[in-house]
């Protein structure tokens, strides 16, 4: 069996194959432990994360203030050397294909076959830039969130923040400390006042769960939750940063415009916090895409090929889910393969 990714998915998978006694190994592109939280940028702190569930059977620890970064880096090397697993990196996985008796996966390390895939390769390595006409004429600089270099590098810059998610909302607040903001979100936001409401989040998965199950992209759980006012947004509220303005028509060489009513706007940077899509371009070869555009999966299991689970795709695409994800997968891919 073959678990492709050591995020919080493949980790969860690889702890359930560990405890089953299964025959595994996972195969992960990074250099080190971490997923993508080792890539994640400075300023993003545990405390400020969106509530991060322990990997099954050790929990993290640590100081809250630490960078996410470096923690869960830490953490996940822990995990994998305290459960003795077997992760070969850095192996990216490049192309799979079907085998008379499963599949055959060609890497970056030779080539390997397994019976059963385990798919937990996250969202990460993909980062989406929307589409907007003229975006090849401006001449300032456009970065995605992925590549955030941290506040300071903008000083002196007027920023253009694309997006009404959470990252948004966290890189315009930090942003705003050290220069001039303009924030545009194609949505207007949706704030939270109060804890999360866990039935809000239920319904924010099983919408999810519902458009992967008829072979829809599946949109991201953690964007539907709500936005938390926190007391940094209370300020930034009382000084006028958070009030975005509806996306722009396109882009210009200085920046943006809107048709209707005209309007323009000079900015210096356009920060993409726009989201990320699943990484699953190395499956291609399996032509599992539904006519909806996305992979049909019921749970973890891919409907065209019950051999492949994907995990942390989807519904599964948080910490908690992603745990939950490589149990499922686990257990009901074992069973096919004995059957
Ligand atoms: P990842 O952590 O991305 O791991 C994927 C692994 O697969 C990587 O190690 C990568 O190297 C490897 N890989 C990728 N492609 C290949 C390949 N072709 N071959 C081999 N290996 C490959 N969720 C929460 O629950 N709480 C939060 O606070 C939270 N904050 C977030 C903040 C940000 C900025 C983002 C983007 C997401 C956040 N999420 C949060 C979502 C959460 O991080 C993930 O859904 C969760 O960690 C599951 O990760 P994963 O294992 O699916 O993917």
């Amino acid at each position: 069996m073959v678990v492709v990714g050591a995020g919080q998915a493949g980790l969860s998978a690889a702890h359930h194959l560990r405890r089953a006694g299964a025959d595994f190994v996972v195969l992960d592109a990074d250099d080190a432990p971490g997923g993508a939280w080792q890539h994640r940028w400075d300023s993003l702190r545990l405390d400020r994360a969106n509530g991060i569930a322990d990997l099954p059977g050790l929990p993290l620890t640590g100081d809250p203030q630490e960078r996410a970064s470096v923690a869960m880096a830490r953490y996940f090397g822990e995990y994998e050397a305290h459960f003795d697993l077997p992760v070969r990196r850095p192996v990216a996985v490049r192309r799979v294909t079907r085998t008379e008796d499963g599949f055959a996966l060609d890497t970056t390390a030779g080539r390997w076959t397994a019976r059963g895939l385990v798919n937990a390769t996250g969202t990460w390595t993909r980062p989406f830039w929307p589409a907007y006409p003229g975006r090849e004429t401006f001449r300032g600089r456009q970065l995605h969130a992925a590549q955030y270099p941290g506040a300071a590098a903008f000083a002196g810059q007027h920023v253009l923040v694309v997006g009404g998610g959470i990252s948004a909302l966290q890189l315009l607040l930090e942003i705003a400390e050290v220069t001039r903001t303009t924030w545009v979100t194609r949505r207007p936001p949706v704030w939270r006042d109060g804890d999360f409401d866990p039935d809000a989040g239920r319904a924010a998965v099983a919408l999810v769960d519902q458009r992967v199950r008829a072979g829809l992209p599946p949109g991201s759980v953690v964007s539907v939750t709500g936005l938390p006012v926190t007391p940094d947004v209370v300020r930034a509220r009382e000084r006028g940063l958070l009030d975005p303005l509806p996306a722009p028509s396109r882009l210009t060489p200085t920046g943006v415009a809107w048709d209707d009513p005209p309007r323009t706007l000079d900015v210096d940077v356009v920060l993409w916090a726009t989201g990320f899509r699943a990484a699953l371009d190395h499956l291609a070869p399996l032509h599992l895409r539904a006519p909806g555009g996305g992979i049909a999966v019921e749970g973890t299991r891919v409907v065209a090929e019950p051999r492949l689970h994907l995990t942390g795709y989807g519904p599964s695409a948080s910490t908690i889910g992603a745990n939950r994800a490589g149990r499922t997968a686990v257990r009901e891919l074992l069973a096919t393969l004995a059957a």
